[in-house]
């Protein structure tokens, strides 16, 4: 949802400053709709070839991408996915087309910023879901650090998904549980440093000084995990605290907002907010047939 101010969250972004939380939600009010960027979009493709393939299917997957890039060009896509779609038209295979253009492999965050539906899909089989995403990730992005931030966030996905908001929640073993699924140094040292963060979550330059806030995956899926965690208990408070932290805020937000919404259910996201989302019909009809086909798988 923190991607349904996109448009705003451009202008934050092109300022280089960060903004309260209630400059935010000001915002969101007087917007006549709250349009979405790439993330959502490539959120969406994801979706999409799940329920139509009822799991992964990377061929698939990616002709979603294509069809839907071609349609709406303009979502603020970087220039990687755009490059890599037009080598898999030509006929590249889809697992090869991104090592081609890219042989040392991206470490943005475009893998990670769009994996929360497999994170929901495969909530319940964890080893499932990282093959699932591996392969995900790789049509765009191949670099370890870049897949990992994906793994990342769909394992903290999934990892919502089976928190109950009714009970009390552990937040130390909950990030002792995210740091067995990191294999990387610059995960680990980011994970860890979250707990004794959260005693000052309002320190927002300590936050980003240690955390990150950029399209590196490594300086983003922390600063999403962490917005989650210091404010697990609200969804708006989640996703206005990851644009406050400035930066890459579309994709920080989105990232946020998808494992806040897989731990409080759709019924803490505000009913403005769904009322004023760009294709809110479609999304919602989108959900809940992602949700028919993971009950069923
Ligand atoms: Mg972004």
């Amino acid at each position: 949802m923190g991607q349904a101010i996109g448009t705003t969250i451009y202008d934050f972004e092109e300022e280089d400053r960060q903004v309260s939380s209630d400059e935010i939600q000001v915002l969101a009010r007087v917007l006549p709709t709250l349009s979405y960027t790439d993330d959502t979009h490539m959120t969406i493709g994801v979706a999409e070839s799940l329920i139509a393939c009822k799991g992964f299917d990377g061929s698939h997957m990616v002709q979603r991408f294509i069809a839907n890039y071609d349609n709406e060009p303009w979502r603020g896509y970087a220039p990687g996915p755009p490059n890599i779609f037009e080598l898999i038209k030509q006929g590249r295979p889809w697992n090869k087309a991104a090592a081609d253009i890219y042989p040392d492999g991206s470490f943005g965050n475009g893998a990670a910023m769009r994996v929360s539906p497999l994170g929901l899909f495969f909530w319940d089989n964890h080893a499932r879901l990282i093959q699932a995403v591996y392969h995900a990730s790789r049509i765009t992005h191949h670099h370890p650090l870049g897949v990992e931030g994906a793994i990342l966030e769909a394992i903290t996905v999934a990892l919502a998904v089976e928190e109950s908001p009714a009970s009390s929640f552990d937040v130390r073993l909950f990030i002792s549980n995210l740091l067995g699924y990191t294999t990387k140094d610059v995960y680990r040292t980011k994970i860890a440093s979250m707990e004794p963060l959260l005693a000052c979550p309002d320190d927002k330059t300590r936050i980003v000084e240690e955390l990150g806030h950029g399209v590196e995956a490594f300086n983003s899926v922390p600063a999403a995990i962490f917005s989650f965690l210091s404010n697990h208990r609200n969804f708006i408070s989640t996703v206005t605290y990851a644009i406050s932290l400035g930066g890459d805020t579309d994709t920080i937000a989105s990232m946020a907002g998808a494992i806040s919404g897989a731990y409080l259910g759709i019924d803490a996201i505000p009913g403005d907010w769904i009322e004023q989302v760009e294709n809110r019909d479609y999304i919602l009809r989108l959900a809940n047939k992602l949700w028919q086909v993971s009950i069923k798988s």
